[in-house]
């Protein structure tokens, strides 16, 4: 079947973010009785969960420093639980398990939870959080802990498992989704800053509102519509920053255990909660008995897997440090011929595992030796702007904090047909030259 000459709401991009657009945007155009034949149309230029979203780790949590960030992501695990079948979900929860410099960062984020009356249990103090943890896991080992938040509604999905899932949900709603149809360019007609139409590598396609959902390969999209490449931030003290790059990129090293991921159970018999570790404990290779980190802060996280049959994790990513118009998108993530987990990784990743239980000794004798991770494009603050341009074109740009974000599809669907979404409102792109940024956490990775 060929790509339409037109449609209302055009969405470029197959990831978690344009399919869930597509999905809630036909269920509201069919509440209102608007829904037609060509209403809701994506793009994608190769498969569906061909991007970000289908390298994902696929961990969903609330756990953030920052107040609108937190009512996001609240908003979003709603989303997963009440789709949990059809969306791959195991809510099996998520553990945010810290050091000292984290506690009262943890706290606050502890007790806002409880305003939002999202379900989590905190346990402070090194000999509770060490009972708390032995409980659980009776082989944890983790030294100098004395911070523990324990989310029970969040948890992982499947990362292709789950795009396919919305694919099916927008699919079922009454979108059309094209795949291998790459958009080439945009066009506006009559002078006007709107556009009009967009070019294929299929032929052109009118289109009422566009929705530029394209994840890493967002920069291509603003660059035709010539936005800034760089933007200058309102300090506190009312002067502005130095440009800065309005897109940058951040490469994710992840890595798996040829483990069978049934057989880890906490001492209840329940599956494992997802776990996150920060923390500036003296990390030693158990492998070489080499110091990895000392005197610094570092985080991993790991979960048994049952979808990729194997324990999964990862750790901090680290800034690929080059102009943004230098770094290779494409090929993409498992493909990538330059971003690829390193011998370091594995070695940090592993002995991690050991630091934290004692049954993952010499663990690193299962690492899978195969590709994996993928990078992602971040803004300037490195939180989500999701915000409309040329008067006819929305942007979801999430900072690659976006698996968790199921829920982004129905705010922003919201507000493609003339409402205005409270929980979008603080990452609209004027922040920057206004100075209203988000509060900045301890934590050693840039999406906590
Ligand atoms: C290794 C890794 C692990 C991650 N783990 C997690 C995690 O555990 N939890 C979490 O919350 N987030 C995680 N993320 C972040 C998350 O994956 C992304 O934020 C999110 O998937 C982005 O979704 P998206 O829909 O914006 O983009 P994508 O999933 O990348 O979808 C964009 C789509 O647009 C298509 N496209 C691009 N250009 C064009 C064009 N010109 N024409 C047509 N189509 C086009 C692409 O092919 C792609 O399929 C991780 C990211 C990486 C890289």
């Amino acid at each position: 079947m060929g790509i339409p000459t037109n449609c209302e709401y055009l969405i470029i991009g197959a990831g978690i973010h344009g399919l869930s657009t597509a999905w809630h945007l036909c269920q509201k155009l069919s509440k209102k009785g608007q829904l037609k034949e060509n209403s809701v149309v994506v793009l994608e230029k190769t498969k569906v969960a061909d991007g970000a979203s289908g390298v994902a780790c696929g961990i969903v949590r609330n756990n953030y420093y920052q107040p609108a960030m937190r009512r996001l992501m609240d908003h979003s695990i709603k989303v997963w639980n009440a789709n949990a079948d059809a969306l791959t979900f195991k809510p099996v929860g998520y553990m945010q398990i810290n050091s000292e410099l984290m506690r009262e960062g943890m706290s606050e984020v502890y007790e806002q939870q409880k305003e939002i009356n999202f379900e989590s249990t905190f346990i402070e103090g090194k000999d509770d959080c060490d009972k708390y943890m032995k409980d659980l896991l009776p082989d944890w080992q983790a030294e100098d802990i004395t911070s523990v938040l324990h989310e029970k509604n969040s948890g992982y999905g499947a990362n292709r498992g789950a795009i396919e899932g919305f694919y099916k949900l927008a699919l079922n709603a009454g979108a059309k989704v094209f795949e291998g149809v790459e958009v080439t360019n945009l066009l506006s007609s009559n002078g006007s800053g709107s556009i009009s139409a967009v070019e294929t590598s299929e032929g052109k396609i009118e289109c009422t509102q566009l929705v530029v959902a394209a994840g890493p390969w967002v920069r291509k999209f603003w660059e035709i519509l010539e936005l800034p490449n760089t933007v200058k931030i309102k300090k506190p003290d009312g002067t502005f920053t130095e440009d800065l790059q309005m897109w940058s990129y951040m490469a994710l090293e992840e890595g798996e255990l040829e483990v069978d991921p049934h057989s880890f159970k906490t001492s209840n018999g329940k599956e494992y909660p997802v776990i996150h570790v920060d923390t500036e404990a003296t990390l030693i290779s158990n492998k070489t008995g080499e110091v990895i980190h000392e005197n610094e802060m570092w985080g991993f996280y790991y979960k048994p897997d049952v979808y990729r049959n194997c324990i999964q994790g990862g750790s901090s990513p680290y800034d690929i440090q080059k102009s943004n118009k230098d770094v290779a998108v494409d090929p993409y993530g498992h493909n990538s011929l330059e971003f690829q987990p390193t011998a370091f990784f594995e070695d940090k990743w592993t002995s991690a595992m050991a630091f934290c239980q004692k049954q993952f000794d010499g663990c690193h004798g299962k690492y899978r030796k195969q590709k994996g991770g993928g990078i992602g494009c971040v803004t300037p603050d490195r939180f989500p702007v999701f915000d409309q341009y040329k008067e006819n074109v929305y942007i979801i740009a999430d900072a690659n904090h976006g698996y968790k974000m199921a829920g982004i599809g129905d705010l922003v669907s919201e507000e493609l047909l003339g409402g205005k979404s409270d929980i979008l409102e603080p990452f609209r792109f004027s922040r920057y030259e206004e100075g209203k940024l988000h509060p900045v956490s301890k934590s050693p990775f840039p999406w906590s």
